[in-house]
């Protein structure tokens, strides 16, 4: 099951949070649509790669709930695939409504949906084919939102507890809070030695 979304989870005291307090606009509060998985992505996936994420009889994948932008969780998780075997691992950053037509949504995070969801339907599509296949090296690719916060938090703690694992940034599939701090944060990354795309 190599296709991991993550998805920003507060609470409703999110403005009494260190992130609120910086960033005043509540977001992603559990049990709002706002948390969903952008419904958007959901309907590129369905139409256009007959894959369905909207119920427990469609495609398998893992969620894992983040309360900051880095998830230790993931990280671990990450490792727990690639020691089962698995050696092509997506990680679908944070692509929920609140961060594309929702509260922080932006025309930068909504263009990349149709990408997301091909790069996505590919992962899908292999499954646990390349489980185990010593000629293949294992990676780990993220894409989705925000490339200057939770996307470079996240590579670089996987890369912290998975040193040895390619891990790859595809720009295409990312998007940022400006377009600057997006080309700051592949810049950034691209020095801590993950592969940007
Ligand atoms: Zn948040």
């Amino acid at each position: 099951m190599p296709v991991i979304f993550t998805k920003d989870t507060h609470e409703d005291n999110y403005l009494t949070t260190q992130e609120g307090k910086n960033l005043p606009i509540p977001h992603c509060i559990i049990g709002t649509p706002g948390h969903s998985i952008c419904a958007l992505l959901r309907r590129e996936l369905r139409e256009q790669h007959k894959i369905d994420i909207s119920d427990s009889t469609g495609h398998p994948y893992l969620v894992v709930t983040k309360h900051t932008f880095g998830s230790g969780t993931l990280a671990h998780e990450v490792k727990t695939l690639l020691h089962a075997g698995h050696r092509d691992i997506l990680v679908v950053v944070d692509m929920q409504n609140d961060f594309t037509t929702g509260s922080l949504g932006s025309d930068a995070a909504q263009a990349i949906i149709p990408y997301v969801a091909k790069e996505t339907a590919k992962y899908f599509e292999v499954g646990d084919a390349n489980k185990h296949r010593p000629d293949i090296a294992p990676h780990v690719k993220l894409i989705g939102v925000a490339t200057d916060i939770c996307v470079i938090t996240n590579a670089l703690l996987i890369k912290t507890i998975c040193p040895e694992v390619e891990i790859i940034v595809d720009s295409k599939g990312c998007a940022g809070i400006t377009p600057e701090t997006h080309q700051a944060a592949l810049d950034v990354m691209r020095m801590c030695q993950i592969t940007v795309e």
